[in-house]
């Protein structure tokens, strides 16, 4: 059987009544895994949970895809509960015989505690189950566990034992229990089993071979991932879910299949367990949300700096891209997830570095006569042999030195007499040959996470005996164009109207800086529209450039929606050209607002979007590298603002644009990259050195 398409998780509640209107804790979550991306979805009752659970089977099926569905209360009950209930030791008969008992209305009203007791009546002594309200307690279920006595079950299952934080389902009522939630949760899981007949199974008390596969889960097995991974506004239960899926979907098919078929045959398994660790390594592909106030605007700042505002940026985003692996022939241009140590040593076996003859040892000066043996080291050939002392081998570039052999004499510097070599000393020891590891040595670190990988570091992986990579999945930057004015590339332009020259202009710095450039088009000055357009975008990207629309004028319709969205801050940093940047996130997804004006638009991606997404592709920030070169201009700056001019360098010299107009697009294509004039007042004179950053120095 294929791999589960979806994985879901249910948080389960045995509350008597709804929950909460509003979305809130201790209630029932449900998390939806499928295609890479997770839902979580907040419900009132029990059967609000199992209208939404089937109309996801029933998609499944539709569409062909498995799913995993897991509950976090305990399938099973210790050993002999079954029998003592049923007559038979099987579990699944227990689960009809609870389902048969147990009344759970629509308002999740229900009998539990009734049913619990006529289940202890079933036992000698007091017991098994305990805990209710206490107007509700009797002899037969008593408010007390120690009030039981003489039921002969044991007090937890197997599985119980091994996480000794999970409590015994015996206890129905208070803090932590789960004895309520197995009982409605098992009636509710049994109606399903009807429904769904041979298509559905539940682990482990049946082969995990059907579409749909129920198992029992534990939440606060992964407390510590759900700790690191909870957004700042989510509800833990929410977290909970969500993690806890996205985690079972890290894991390969095989490994789920391995786990599903673990446990306990009749008291049941919590899955998972036993194997933290690969599921948090399934979590990499997930970093941990953007907090949604990572735009927040520094604090009683007027003009923000540049410098302030990169240093705000920089801290307060990071990767948001997951992990994959690929073999290292597809890794061209992807960013390490992961430092990749060298399988072996480069070279691995000592070697020559010319055609010639080997032997042990230097010599002096003048003139030697060695003996070859008959055998002659190529490269390839396992060094399988011994150079005796005083003789010589013939080797070839590349081959590996012999037992006896760590001296090579050039050929050229050499004269053949029969069976044996003469040549002038005097030659070091050593001379021409390679040492094991003298490159690199096994276990070494050859590239860092971070790392965008190049030819050479393909080169390097491959000799060094790496196969695979973990890497980044591409950062996808969606690129949208507003403006009521803008028409379509090579469309008719009427009167008033100008081409939509910044989205062919961003997208291709978007596929330069190496991320996946995703064209969304163009969008009307229209509030609803731009809105569609955000919402596409968010789902479709991980980041999105916007340009035009973006300061806070009547037209400005960028930065008032993601104003209402409430994530918003309008930047004004102290920089030209440039207006406000417009940064905000759009259901979770961070959102950069250009200016519309070409120049300050291309100006403000390298400055500041193009570090930024570098940093959430899992490269780490990228600073420009620029350099010092004599001005071949003169200019005259005011304090207060950092200035960006179009430039390039002929004979030695950097010319700036003759204007500085930012809608000046002619300027963008004559220059080769820009001159960055400090935030203080300058008087730049013809010579003077300016820091000069050519397009390759912004990673273009
Ligand atoms: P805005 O930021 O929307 O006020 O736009 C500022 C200037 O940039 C206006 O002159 C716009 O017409 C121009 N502009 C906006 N978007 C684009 C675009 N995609 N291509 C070329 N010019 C644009
Ligand atoms: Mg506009």
């Amino acid at each position: 059987m294929s791999g589960f398409k979806r994985i879901i998780i249910v948080d389960w509640s045995a509350s008597k009544v709804p929950s909460p209107k509003k979305p809130s804790p201790d209630a029932i979550w449900m998390a939806v895994h499928r295609a890479g991306a997770t839902t979580c979805t907040y419900h009132r009752t029990r059967s609000d949970v199992i209208e939404a659970l089937c109309a996801q089977f029933d998609e499944a099926i539709a569409q062909d895809e498995r799913v995993l569905a897991g509950f976090d209360f305990p399938f099973g009950y210790p050993v002999g509960f079954a029998r003592a209930v049923t007559g038979r030791d099987d579990p699944l008969a227990l689960w009809a015989d609870l389902a048969a008992r147990i009344e759970d209305g629509a308002d999740n009203a229900n009998n539990r505690f009734d049913v619990a007791r006529d289940l202890n009546g079933l036992f000698p002594g007091v017991g098994p189950f305990w805990g209710c309200p206490a107007p509700l307690a009797d002899d037969n279920l008593p408010a007390k566990g120690t009030s039981r006595h003489g039921h002969g079950m044991a007090e937890r299952r197997k599985v119980e034992d091994l996480i000794r934080s999970a409590q015994p389902c015996w206890k129905l009522y208070t803090t932590g229990s789960v004895g309520s939630q197995a009982l409605l949760g098992i009636a509710r899981l049994e109606r399903l089993r009807a429904r769904y007949g041979a298509a559905l199974s539940v682990a482990p008390f049946q082969a995990s071979d059907t579409p749909i596969v129920l198992a029992e889960v534990y939440p606060s097995l992964l407390a510590h991932e759900v700790a690191a991974r909870q957004a700042k506004d989510e509800i833990k239960d929410c977290a909970q879910v969500r993690v806890l899926a996205e985690a079972f979907a890290g894991l390969s098919a095989d490994h789920l299949d391995a786990m599903l078929r673990e446990g306990d045959a009749e008291e049941g398994w919590i899955l998972g367990l036993g194997h933290i660790d690969a599921l948090s390594a399934g979590l990499e592909r997930y970093p941990p949300p953007l907090k949604n106030d990572c735009f927040a605007l520094p604090q009683g700042v007027n003009w923000t700096p540049v410098e302030d505002a990169l240093a705000d940026l920089r801290s307060r985003l990071g990767p948001v891209v997951g992990v994959e692996t690929v073999p290292v022939t597809d890794a061209l241009g992807r960013v390490l997830a992961s430092d990749v140590d060298a399988v072996r040593a480069h070279p691995p076996l000592p070697n020559t570095a010319v055609d010639g003859y080997g032997f042990g040892g230097g010599r002096g000066s003048g003139v030697h006569r060695l003996p070859l043996v008959a055998a002659q080291m190529t490269a390839g050939r396992a060094p399988d042999m011994t150079v005796p002392e005083g003789h010589a081998i013939r080797i070839l570039t590349g081959a590996a030195l012999p037992d006896g052999v760590d001296t090579v004499v050039l050929q050229e510097d050499v004269s053949r007499e029969g069976g044996a070599i003469a040549f002038h000393g005097p030659i070091k020891q050593g001379a021409n040959a390679r040492a094991a590891g003298e490159d690199v040595r096994a276990g070494d670190c050859i590239a860092g996470a971070g790392r965008r990988l190049t030819p050479s570091d393909l080169g390097l992986l491959t000799a060094v005996g790496v196969g695979t990579v973990q890497v980044r999945a591409p950062l996808r930057v969606g690129v949208l164009s507003t403006g009521d004015e803008l028409v379509e590339a090579g469309g008719t332009a009427g009167p008033g109207q100008i081409y939509d020259a910044n989205r062919p202009m961003l997208l291709g710095l978007i596929t330069q800086l190496g991320h996946v450039a995703v064209d969304f088009g163009r969008v009307r000055d229209d509030r609803a529209a731009l809105s569609a357009c955000l919402d596409v975008g968010a789902n479709e990207a991980d980041v999105i450039l916007t340009s035009g629309g973006a300061s806070a004028g009547d037209e400005d319709h960028v930065s008032a929606l993601l104003n209402e969205a409430g994530a918003m801050a309008l930047w004004r940093i102290a920089i030209k050209p440039g207006r406000p940047l417009a940064l905000g996130m759009w259901q979770g997804t961070p959102v950069f607002g250009l200016p519309g004006n070409p120049v300050a638009a291309m100006a403000c991606t390298l400055v500041f979007a193009a570090p930024a997404l570098a940093q959430m592709a899992g490269a780490g920030w990228s600073e420009p590298q620029g350099f010092d070169v004599p001005a071949g201009f003169e200019k005259r700056k005011k304090a207060g603002r950092r200035e960006y001019l179009r430039a390039r360098i002929r004979d030695g010299r950097v010319q700036v644009f003759p204007s500085e107009g930012s809608g000046r697009i002619s300027g963008l294509s004559w220059a080769e990259g820009l001159v960055e004039l400090p935030d203080d007042a300058l008087h730049v004179r013809p010579g003077d050195p300016v820091r000069y950053i050519p397009w390759t120095g912004f990673g273009v």
